[in-house]
């Protein structure tokens, strides 16, 4: 019997898992994952930390979800390497498995910047799991204060949540900048203020530079020399992908240079061996944008590519046929506060003049939108507040469509989407 394994469970892994699952009844798989939990949610990690959800809401594949699928997962065990000639995975207690085709699904982690001394002290957490949203649900009864490095999704929706647990919040970033990848000035003043009247310190443009206490964090050190005094650090900065393992693996060092690289059948330089999710770096097809995906819903999509394909190595159909066509890059849909956020496509204009932004923020309803053209077609979307056009302009992206008759009146905020539907009904020829 053919062995598939998948090493991550999460958007990716568990995708590529019940695809491969669904086309080979026979085949024998098995899950990796370093985190004891079944598959859940990191999406709703924040909902868990501010109390609105229970641990359970967030799980979506517990103990019964593998033994039905007959599916065999090992959890809490970290692979420690591969061999890719000898096909074995290696944990860290030294056992192996052997496979005949392997997924890496290990997505990506944030960590301390080496230079920042006093990294390891208890109370450093970063929040992309359970166990670092143990970690911090511990520490807040004993907790006044809570800092949190980087102003990206995760940072923004954990200072959110400790602040509705009573805490003194201060979000520190190295720029000036939220959301960079996602967020015009408009929209980062709309963010800013929402802080603000959430009574969340913003401090911009310093880095930490020193983490001081004996074995827990009592304060953190800027670059400015200014000392800060907190009992938590959530690290929500310096994003790697989880390659380590794949060291010396019979990888070269350009494929494992910035995430893992692929094929457009997410198969990487070795044929019996696919990846998808954080742990890659893909182009985009439309614009032929490099990004870093960082998306659960494109995580996912990959997951299903790389689990059919491996499929198809596996029961040696001679050429692979499904491809990875990444539409729009960059769907991301989250909540930050009672805010709801939607982005897709090109979410910041680059700086070439067939691109053009339009944006607008209505304080008063807390809403927020961006559109980004290229010609006469939208190549971009970003929503806070109102994400009710999302699937519109979702479509109007991936159909690339002719939108030139009432661009001018995209942004108005009293525009019918019923006209952008019309638009949609009958595309003009692009
Ligand atoms: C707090 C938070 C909120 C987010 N909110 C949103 C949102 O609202 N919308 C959105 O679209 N995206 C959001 N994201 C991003 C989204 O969660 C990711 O894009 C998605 O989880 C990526 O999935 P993945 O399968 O590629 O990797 P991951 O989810 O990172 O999973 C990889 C898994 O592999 C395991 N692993 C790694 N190395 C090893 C090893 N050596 N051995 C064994 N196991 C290993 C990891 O522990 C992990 O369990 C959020 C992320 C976080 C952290």
């Amino acid at each position: 019997m053919k062995h598939l394994i998948i090493i991550g469970n999460s958007a990716a892994g568990h995708n590529a898992a019940i695809t491969a699952r669904e086309l080979d009844k026979s085949l024998k798989i098995t899950v990796i994952s370093d985190e004891k939990a079944g598959a859940y949610s990191r999406n709703l990690l924040a909902g868990v930390l501010g109390n609105n959800l229970k641990f359970k809401d967030i799980v979506f594949a517990d103990e019964n979800f593998y033994e039905q699928k007959n599916i065999q997962f090992v959890s809490g065990k970290k692979v420690d390497k591969i061999n890719t000639n000898k096909k074995w995975v290696t944990f860290m207690d030294k056992t192996r498995l052997v496979y005949d085709a392997l997924i890496v699904a290990s997505g990506m982690s944030m960590s301390v910047p080496k230079c920042v001394k006093g990294a390891a002290k208890h109370g450093v957490i970063g929040f992309r799991s359970i166990s670092d949203l143990n970690d911090i649900t511990q520490l807040v009864p004993i907790s006044h204060t809570v800092c949190v490095w980087g102003g990206g999704l995760a940072g923004l929706q954990a200072a959110a949540a400790l602040k509705k647990k009573k805490m003194e919040v201060k979000i520190i970033i190295s720029g000036n900048k939220l959301m960079p990848e996602m967020l015009d000035e408009n929209g980062e003043e709309f963010l800013k203020n929402r802080l603000a009247q959430q009574e969340i310190e913003l401090i911009s443009e310093k880095n930490i530079v020193e983490i001081f206490g004996d074995s827990d964090v009592k304060a953190i050190k800027l670059d400015n020399g200014k000392v800060i005094a907190c009992d938590i650090l959530i690290v929500n900065t310096n994003f790697l992908p989880n390659t380590k393992f794949l060291d010396e693996s019979g990888f070269s060092s350009e494929a494992i240079k910035q995430g893992l690289a692929v094929d457009v059948f997410l198969k990487t330089e070795i044929p019996n061996v696919f990846a998808a999710g954080n742990v890659l770096a893909v182009s985009d097809k439309i614009l032929g944008l490099i990004d870093y995906p960082n998306s659960w819903c494109r995580a996912a999509e990959q997951g299903k590519i790389a689990g059919t394909n491996a499929v198809a190595f596996l029961q040696e159909k001679n050429d692979l046929k499904t491809v990875y066509e990444p539409k729009i890059a960059n769907i991301c849909e989250s909540q930050i506060f009672d805010l709801a956020v939607v982005c897709l496509g090109i979410t910041l204009k680059p700086d070439d003049q067939v691109f053009e932004e339009l944006s607008f923020v209505d304080e008063e309803t807390n809403v927020y939108k961006k559109i980004i053209f290229c010609d006469s077609k939208i190549v971009g979307f970003v929503a806070v507040g109102n994400i009710a056009d999302q699937d519109i302009f979702a479509q109007l992206i991936e159909q690339q469509i002719d939108i030139s008759q009432i661009k001018d009146d995209l942004i108005d905020q009293d525009f019918n989407s019923e006209m952008l539907k019309q638009l949609i009904d009958k595309p003009c020829a692009v």
